[in-house]
Parts: C-alpha cells; sequence; structure tokens
C-alpha cells in the first residue's frame, strides 16, 4: 500500500450493507423476516439521531424495524417489561437499547434482561464472556466495524503488535478482546498508563478510542503503522463546527501505511455491523427453532 492510504468506511460499510441485503434476501426466501426493535427512553437529541438513522437503515436493507419510545419518566420496571415482551417475541430477532438511559434507570441491569441471542450490541454479559472465550457470539458494532477495516486493509493480523487507547466496555475493551483473537499481540493503554506514547509508538496497528480531539500525534506514531480512528469530537474551530477525531489527521497520515479519516471512516461501519449483527442473530434463531 502507498503510505498514507485512506481507509474508506464509507465503501466498507457499503458492501458490509450489500451482503446484508443479500443474506436478508436469502432469509425472507426460507420464510424468515428478520426485526430489529429499538428502544428510546428519554428526549436526548444525539439518541433520537442515532435509532433514526438505525431504522433507516435497517428499511433500505429489507430488515423490518419496530421502533419503541418510552417517555424520560419511565420506570426500569417498564423498561423491563418491554424488554421481556420481546424477548418473547419470535417475530424479533435484534433487540436494541439506546444508551443513556434516563440517570434513574440502571444500564445494566436492563442489558442484562435482554436475551443473549437478540442482543445485536453485543452488551449482555454471556455475549462480553463468549468474546474473551473465542465462541462465536454477537460482538459489539463499532469494534467489529474497525476490526472490518483492518482486515480489509492487511488480511491477516496474526503476529502484529496492536496497541488499543482506551478501554471503555463499549469500545476499548472489546477491540482489545477482538485483536486478541485474530493473534495480535495487544497493548490496551488509558488514563493511568504511564508513557503512553512511547507505548504507541512500537504498535503495528493504532486503534484511537479515547474521545479527545487530536490527542494522538505524529509522536506517538511508529512509520507504517496502519491507524484507525474511532474518536468522533465535536469542535468549534476557526467559528465553525468540525467533526474531528482521536488522532491529529494532519500530522499524522504522512507516517502511516493506511489511516481511516473523520468522518467516513469508523462512523458507517457501526450501523452496517448492526444490520450483519440482526441477520447473524435471525439466522441463528431461525436454526434453532428448526424441527429436528
Ligand atoms: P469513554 O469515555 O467511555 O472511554 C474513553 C477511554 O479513553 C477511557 O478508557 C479512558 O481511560 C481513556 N482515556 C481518557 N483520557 C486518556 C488519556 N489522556 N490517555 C489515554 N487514555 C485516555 O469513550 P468511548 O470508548 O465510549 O468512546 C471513545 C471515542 O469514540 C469517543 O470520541 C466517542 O465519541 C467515539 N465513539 C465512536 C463510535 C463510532 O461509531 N465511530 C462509537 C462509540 C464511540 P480510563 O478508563 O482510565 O478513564
Amino acid at each position: 500500500s502507498t503510505p498514507g492510504q485512506l481507509i474508506d468506511g464509507k465503501a466498507v460499510s457499503a458492501q458490509v450493507l450489500a451482503e446484508v441485503t443479500a443474506d436478508v434476501a436469502a432469509l425472507k426466501a426460507q420464510g424468515v423476516e428478520p426485526a430489529l426493535a429499538v428502544v428510546l427512553v428519554g428526549d436526548d437529541p444525539a439518541s433520537h439521531v442515532y435509532v433514526r438513522n438505525k431504522v433507516l437503515r435497517a428499511g433500505e436493507v429489507g430488515i423490518r424495524s419496530l421502533e419503541y419510545r418510552l417517555p424520560a419518566e419511565a420506570s426500569a420496571a417498564e423498561v423491563l417489561a418491554l424488554v421481556a415482551e420481546l424477548n418473547a417475541d419470535a417475530g424479533v430477532h435484534g433487540i436494541l437499547v439506546q444508551l443513556p438511559l434516563p440517570k434513574h434507570i440502571d444500564e445494566t441491569s436492563v442489558l442484562q434482561a435482554i436475551d443473549p441471542a437478540k442482543d445485536v450490541d453485543g452488551f449482555h454479559s454471556e455475549n462480553v464472556g463468549g468474546l474473551s472465550q473465542g465462541r462465536p457470539v454477537l460482538t459489539p458494532c463499532t469494534p467489529a466495524g474497525c476490526m472490518r477495516l483492518l482486515r480489509d486493509t492487511l488480511g491477516d493480523l496474526s503476529g502484529k503488535h496492536a496497541v488499543v487507547i482506551g478501554r471503555s466496555n463499549i469500545v476499548g475493551k472489546p477491540m482489545a478482546a477482538l485483536l486478541l483473537a485474530a493473534d495480535c499481540t495487544v497493548t490496551v493503554l488509558h488514563s493511568r498508563s504511564k508513557n503512553p506514547q512511547a507505548l504507541c509508538r512500537k504498535a503495528d496497528i493504532v486503534v484511537a478510542a479515547v474521545g479527545r480531539p487530536r490527542m494522538i500525534n505524529a509522536e506517538w506514531i511508529k512509520p507504517g503503522a496502519v491507524v484507525i480512528d474511532v474518536g468522533i469530537n465535536r469542535i468549534e474551530e476557526d467559528g465553525k463546527n468540525r467533526l474531528v477525531g482521536d488522532v491529529d489527521f494532519a500530522s499524522v497520515q504522512p507516517l502511516t501505511a493506511a489511516i481511516t479519516p473523520v468522518p467516513g471512516g469508523v462512523g458507517p461501519m457501526t450501523i452496517a455491523l448492526l444490520m450483519q449483527n440482526t441477520v447473524t442473530a435471525a439466522c441463528q434463531q431461525h436454526i434453532n427453532s428448526a424441527p429436528a
């Protein structure tokens, strides 16, 4: 690859969505209509945008989507009752509860209430544990999207030294688990890491999931590294609102073998992998419900 090649998340996500569209058609031919239930509690504006995009994308690939909106004052019991109803509905294959939930509702207990077989976000401890054991489970969409980009760029990842910056349950930790499962040597950096820059500079693969605009500059990067920037940060610059990553793209790109832009890198992959997880879930439930 030529130095500083752009990893085109839009193009790769379109490819994933085309694969999903074909899989949906194949399932429908077998009498299964894949369906995704999306639960939104409260009126966080960003969450509304995310949910709208997920529902739109589902429609485009032929997945039936069901939207459930509960008021911000909804009780934990009401949310849990809805999840139980969706778990029991054989016509629903994927359940997604949009985070964050209002503060009075315990997120973990809601996520744990979702049937692991329908847990298309991959946040249930059954799926988290399965990922760590290397079992084939539903995996979190953003890190799964990063893996697809890395495989498309590098092919085999075996033996590569990967550095993940960030250790959240949503991105950093599952990312590290997926890289380990792909036979990388994995280092995870976080806010208490000593000498993070020197450690990152050893990496063949850098995945930045920090939430700090342009923190990773050229000093952090070994020449020839592949850089995946998960960060989505809104900043004001020159009187304009901009979206920037956790990586200082301008200084880092010339050093890299390949790098994701923000926007247009990891962002579009997340929804595409959500659709893929929904089809995987539908397929698995269909197989398991088939008469012996
Ligand atoms: P969190 O805030 O949950 O986690 C951030 C992590 O970065 C923490 O583990 C934290 O360490 C670590 N960190 C913070 N400061 C430093 C530092 N100075 N040096 C090293 N590590 C540091 O964020 P998320 O994981 O949810 O998201 C990360 C970014 O990715 C955000 O910009 C978010 O918007 C974006 N994102 C993008 C998605 C997409 O679809 N493209 C999806 C999800 C997130 P510690 O644990 O010690 O506090």
